[in-house]
Formats: structure tokens, sequence, C-alpha cells
């Protein structure tokens, strides 16, 4: 590697959206970055992937908080990236997400006043409960627009206050189950069950898509051309089609990283974007004290999907302008299950559904030992039964859909194989208000020139990854640097 004008060279193992904008980061301030991925194709589950000809989505279906002053906006510009090349906005109708219980409906609206509007509107009786959640809701989302507050979010000794369940809170509020049920949707987007997801990831993620809600323009492959784009052009070096096998040390620190090529790369600092169960895979037995390896192993993951992709007539289902939930709730207003609709144009002719719903990696494992492209006939049945049923259930919701035509159907096995995570979690290792304390140790390994980005650094989701990146070039140029160099 040549020398940078930093005289430091940077390796990162992984181009998902965590590893790219760490790049990007750090070949901003003249750092020599490579980046290596083990796909033939950057972006991890940032990426589309094309099927019949269309661009289907992987892990961006909407972000929130991309205005030019509120969070994610700030970083995208950061980053040097027009959001708005590559992100619209939603709600033209005034609605983000429409939530579809047995025998209610509650439309997310764009912003934080229609949304207590909305609440008040609907839940008359439970106007003490909402006034408290409110106030603490307003709070955090005041508190987002500081940078050093964001960068803290995830670390259980800076906000002990906000990193009492959901669920207990809801509890303490005395929340009609009805209310209960809609407030608790959003813990859905970062895969943690309400009754034990921290206050502060719910109200962190409702925020965002308060201050705004956005969808891809065109797609997830164009989102990783932008971000590769900026990378390259500021210097960054990809290399694809080639993992990393092994992190290598000297003196006791990472030193650069050996590819399946065989090839060897040394490095001043080395960047994980990838599961820490897998890192785990790349370092000698005897890099972390027995313990933190044991803890890492134990911590539990996010739940799997099922995703199918299906063409449907655009003159008879053109795009919907907001995402629909199916939901179904117990007794308490606890979310048992629900399904995820987004119906986006592709052109005059075609429209495409995406459906989205919980699956569990065991329901596969009969077939854990295979790998994509590679599975065989009972479990390809298994996949397509599966699709017709959940195509039927969007006729109850969508009405009759004129020419439905499955495309596609990914499973947990499918996003393992594809990003390396184990049991093709979501979001990573799942944080939990009882297993917030061991998910933090993940973000701090005790290994010189070592650091997370990414989903499992400190939040998932594109904000999540992306503040993970803006946390690890803190830990390396120093935070007295990194707020004078840094503006966002
Ligand atoms: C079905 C689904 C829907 C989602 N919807 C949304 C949404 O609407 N909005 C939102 O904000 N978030 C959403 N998410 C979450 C979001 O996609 C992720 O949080 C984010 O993309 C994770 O980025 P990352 O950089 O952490 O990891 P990844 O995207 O997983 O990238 C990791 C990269 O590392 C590579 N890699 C792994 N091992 C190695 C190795 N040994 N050597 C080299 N490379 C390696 C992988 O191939 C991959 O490219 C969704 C996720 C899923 C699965």
């Amino acid at each position: 590697m040549k020398k940078s004008l930093e005289g430091k060279n940077v390796l990162i193992i992984g181009s998902g959206i965590g590893g790219l904008s760490a790049g990007i980061l750090l070949a901003g301030l003249n750092y020599h970055v490579t980046i290596a991925e083990k796909n033939p194709l950057p972006g991890g589950l940032m990426r589309s992937y094309r099927r019949a000809g269309i661009d289907c989505p992987v892990g961006v279906h909407y972000v929130g908080a991309l205005g030019d002053n509120e969070p994610l906006g700030r970083m995208f510009a950061a980053l040097g990236i027009d959001a708005q090349e590559i992100f619209s906005r939603m709600g033209s109708e005034g609605v983000t997400d429409r939530y579809i219980f047995d025998d209610f409906s509650f439309d997310l609206p764009a912003n934080i006043y229609t949304y207590e509007k909305n609440l008040r509107d609907s839940f008359p009786n439970d106007a003490p409960a909402i006034n408290t959640f409110m106030k603490s809701l307003r709070e955090i989302s005041e508190r987002m627009l500081d940078p050093a507050f964001l960068l803290n979010q995830g670390d259980p000794f800076q906000n002990m206050d906000y990193l009492q369940p959901l669920g207990a809170f809801m509890d303490e509020l005395a929340a009609s189950p009805r209310l209960r049920a809609v407030i608790s949707v959003p813990c859905q987007l970062v895969g943690v069950p309400a009754a034990d997801c921290p206050l502060i990831f719910h109200h962190m993620v409702l925020a965002c898509y308060l201050f705004s809600a956005w969808r891809l323009k065109d797609n997830g492959a164009k989102m990783t051309d932008v971000l590769v784009r900026r990378f390259e052009k500021l210097g960054g070096k990809l290399l694809l089609n080639d993992g990393v096998e092994k992190i290598l040390f000297a003196e006791g620190k990472a030193a650069g990283v050996k590819l399946k090529s065989d090839s060897k790369i040394q490095a001043d600092y080395v960047i994980v974007d990838i599961h820490p169960k897998v890192l785990l895979q790349l370092l000698e037995n005897d890099s972390l004290r027995p313990s933190l390896r044991q803890r890492i192993l134990d911590l539990s993951e996010t739940e799997g999907v099922i995703s199918v992709q299906v063409s449907v007539d655009a003159s008879a289902h053109p795009q919907i302008a907001h995402n629909i939930y199916r939901l179904h709730i117990d007794q308490k207003g606890e979310i048992e299950d629900g399904v995820f609709y987004q119906v986006r144009k592709v052109n005059d002719k075609i429209s495409l559904l995406s459906i989205i719903t919980k699956s569990l990696y065991g329901e596969w494992s009969e077939w854990e030992h295979t790998f994509s492209g590679g599975r065989p006939k009972d479990y390809q049945e298994k996949k397509a039964a599966i699709g017709r049923e959940l195509l039927q259930k969007a006729e109850v919701v969508l009405g009759p859909l004129k020419n439905a035509n499955i495309i596609d159907i990914f499973t947990p096995l499918t996003i393992r194989d594809y990003v390396n995570c184990p049991e093709g979690s979501c979001y990573g290792v799942m944080r939990t208000a009882r297993q917030l304390l061991k998910v933090a140790s993940v973000n701090n390994i005790p290994i010189g020139g070592l650091y997370i980005t990414g989903q499992n650094a400190l939040a998932p989701g594109v904000m999540g990854s992306i503040l993970g990146s803006f946390n690890v070039v803190r830990k390396i140029i120093g935070a007295e640097r990194f707020v004078k160099n840094i503006k966002w």
C-alpha cells in the first residue's frame, strides 16, 4: 500500500453501508483505505438484486430523518453524498405507514404533531398515557439533533434512564391494548420484541420516521453505486470477490488481513463490517479472553425473515405511496405477528409487490448445511408453498392481484449465505434491554487497531450502521479532531 498523507493504512472487511461509510469518512481524511468484500458485487444488504428484469429490494425499504437538518440527512451530507439523488420523500398523501389490525387501523404520518393528534383522536380514553409517552418521545427526538447524543445512545452507562424496556414503560402508563399495539410497531424495525425493547431504541426509530420518511428513488444497486463512486473518488480501493480469511497480528495488534486469494494486506487499522460471531472465525482462538469470546457466541440474534417479490399489473396496482403493516395482536396488545407490504412502480406495465414476514432460522434447519444456488427441490417447494400462502394473504389486504407472478423468494438461509450473518438475522445481534450490556462489549473489542462498524456496532438499519462508522472514525482520530473535522 502506498503511504497516504496520514501515513495510515486502513483495511475494511465488508462493503455494506457500514463499511462503505467508514471508508468514505476515512478516505476523506486522507487515510489510505481498502475495502475487501467477499461477494462479486458491493453493498451487502443495501444492494438490490435483479429477477425477471426487475430490481428487488433486500435491506432498504424506507429510511427516516433524511431532511437537511435531520440526523441521517446530516450524516449523508458529512459523507459528501447528495441524499436527494438516492431517495425521494414519502408521505405525499400524509401517511408513511398504514397499520392494519383485525378490527382497527392506524396511520403513521410523517410528522410528530400529526402523530400525536392521530393518537389522541384514535384513543381518547388514553389521554394520560399519551401525555407521558409523547413527553418522552419528544425529549429523545429533540436530543437526536445533537451528534454527541447519537454517538453515545448505545452506551448503557451513559443513558441508564432510557434503557427500561418499552413493555414495562407501557405497563406503567396503563396504556390500552390498542394504544400499546400502535406504539409498539417501530420495534419491528429493529427486530426487538416490544416487551424487551430499550425505550431509547424504540423512540429513536419512531422519531426518525416522524422527522421525515424516504424511499429509494431507484434501487439499492444505485444507492450502492453512489457510495462506491464517492469512496473511489476519494482514493479508496474496493476489492471484490475476495473475502477475508484471517486477521493478521503484529505485536499484539491487528496489522492486516489474509484474503481468500492468499494475498496479504498490511494495515494500521482493521475495521470489520461483519457480524461479531463471524469476526471470531477470523481471529486466533487466543486473541480474545475466553469469557469474552463465549459472551459473543452466546448473544441472541434478531429474527430472520422470508421475503416474497411479486410482479403485478401496474394499471390495476399502481404504486402505493405508503407502506402497509398487517398485524395480529394478543389481548394485551402485544404484536404476535405481522406482514409488511410495499408496492412500487417498476415501469408502465409492472409494479413490484414486496412482502416480508418473520421466518425463524430453525424452520429451515433441515437445509442448514446447504448453500445458496445449490439447495434441493424440497427446500424450493417449501419456499414456494409459503410464497403462495403469503400471496393469498396479500390479496385479503390489497384485493385480488392481477397478473401476480412470484419472481423471487428469499429466506434466512439466503441472507446468511449472502452477507455471512449467522442464522440469517435481519438486524444482527439483538439489542434487548436484557442483553444490552453484553452487546455493548461487541463495540469495545479489546484488540488494538481493530474496530467494528455496521449494524452490530451501535444500532441496526441504514442510520444505525452509518452511526457505527462515525463512532469508529471518532475512535481512530480522537474525539477532538473528530469534532473539528467531521461536520454533521
Ligand atoms: C429484509 C431486510 C429488510 C430491511 N429493511 C430495512 C429498511 O427498510 N430500512 C433500514 O434502515 N434498514 C433495513 N434493514 C436493515 C439494514 O439493511 C441493515 O441494518 C444494514 O444494511 C446493515 O449494513 P452493514 O454494513 O452492517 O452489513 P451488511 O450489509 O451485512 O454488509 C456486510 C458485508 O460484509 C461482507 N462480508 C461478510 N464476511 C466477509 C468476509 N469474511 N470478508 C469480506 N467481506 C465479508 C458481506 O458480504 C457484506 O457485503 C433491513 C434488513 C433486512 C435483512
